[in-house]
């Protein structure tokens, strides 16, 4: 099979590896055969930790794949062409991409064919053959298939910029409803820790990353934001993905504004100073579609609203629906010289004050009301400020 072939199934095949901003090829809606395109044959975009937009080559080594993950397309079950790259054949594809400014990183997953130490070996092969041969000093970003052993573990973190490895479930018995050949913590934690001792010692740069595929196991949101809680405390994790569970089947797709309250939630614990017991949860145990989660909070914990603009500590400003950390900041440093009595000087700073208003107290005057009914559970039906 010829390579451009090759590229067009194992990038489209990676697609629902989520690894940056935007992922998946999409043909061009003008037609195959127009020039522009840059979504194609797996081509996504990532920001550097400087915000800076860079473009990946996303791809599979092979859609070969001896386990039958419910929830993948590559599962052996499935009936599809399958193929792969030999390590220089890919190598040399990424670097002549990589010389026409196509692309300026790369991001290389796989299906395991035979077994987890072999498809490793031949995706490290790979990078080897970019960092030696073709002397690419550029950024990697290399998945660990399950059960990855702690020698490849670290052969991978010397020679990439981040490792991850998709959890998929929050944990053993959700994995085992659709992943019944992996073992939760042996094939999937274990590598990570290995990860996180080469991460303490130096090596990968852009940290380690996991993904989740949301709705796959009936699981919960709580049960999600538990675990991604607990990598990022004990595991140095760099960032979780959430991915929307796609049926293979006829089955129903969870609504993706769910995968959107994820992230929301993740944002929140990371930049926000959200802890676990923040988050209000459904009777299912899932995030309110309706409302995002900074706002229930906030709707819920009437008792610490609104907060004084001028003296609330950095922490509860943050807290404030339409505060994000940045106008956090911008405040804190201007009211040391300065006392806000107007909601314009906030608006100029960064805030939300649609969102923000009814949170806050502006030199002792209330910023703003409640317009809407809102109705978030027996707690707080019918509050209407
Ligand atoms: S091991 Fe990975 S590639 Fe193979 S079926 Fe499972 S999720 Fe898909």
């Amino acid at each position: 099979m010829e390579t451009e072939k090759k590229l067009e199934i194992l990038g489209a095949a990676a697609k629902y590896d989520v690894c940056a901003s935007t992922c998946g090829p999409v043909i061009n809606s003008r037609g195959r055969d127009t020039i522009g395109s840059v979504t194609r044959s797996g081509i996504c975009h990532s920001f550097t930790q400087d915000g800076r937009c860079v473009s990946l080559l996303k791809v599979l080594l092979t859609n070969t794949c001896k386990n039958n993950c419910q929830y993948c397309v590559n599962r052996r079950s499935n009936d599809f062409q399958r193929t792969e790259f030999e390590s220089e054949e890919l190598a040399h594809l990424f670097i002549e991409m990589y010389k026409r400014n196509y692309v300026e990183g790369l991001f290389l997953s796989s299906g395991v064919k035979n077994s987890t130490a072999h498809t490793m070996q031949k995706m490290i092969e790979t990078v080897e053959i970019l960092r030696f041969k073709y002397r690419y000093i550029g950024y990697i970003h290399l998945k660990m298939l399950p059960g990855t052993s702690e020698d490849l573990v670290n052969r991978a973190a010397e020679l990439s910029d981040r490792l991850s490895i998709n959890l998929e479930c929050p944990n053993p018995d959700r994995l085992q409803l659709i992943a019944k050949e992996k073992d939760f913590k042996k094939d999937l934690i274990k590598p990570i820790t290995h990860a996180q001792h080469a991460l303490r010692a130096g090596k990968l740069k852009s940290g380690i990353t996991t993904q989740f595929v949301v709705g796959a196991a009936k699981e919960s949101d709580s049960e999600i934001l538990f675990t991604s809680n607990w990598l990022y405390k004990q595991r140095d994790l760099r960032r979780a993905y959430f991915s929307a569970y796609i049926p293979l089947d006829t089955e129903t797709p969870p609504p993706l504004i769910r995968e959107h309250r994820l992230y929301q939630s993740d944002f929140l614990m990371r930049f926000y100073g959200f802890e676990l017991k923040d988050f209000i949860f459904e009777a299912n145990g899932n995030l309110n579609l309706k409302y995002d989660p900074k706002f229930v909070y906030a709707v819920k914990n009437r008792d610490k609203f609104p907060v004084e603009i001028n003296k609330a500590p950095f922490e509860n400003l943050l807290k404030v629906p339409g505060i994000g950390p940045t106008a956090a900041r911008r405040i804190y440093r201007a009211r040391k010289e300065y006392r806000f009595t107007q909601n314009s000087e906030l608006k100029n700073l960064g805030v939300v004050m649609k969102r923000a208003a009814p949170f806050l107290l502006i030199n002792g005057r209330k910023a703003g009301e409640f317009y809407e009914q809102i109705s978030l559970g027996e707690h707080c039906a019918g509050f209407a400020a």
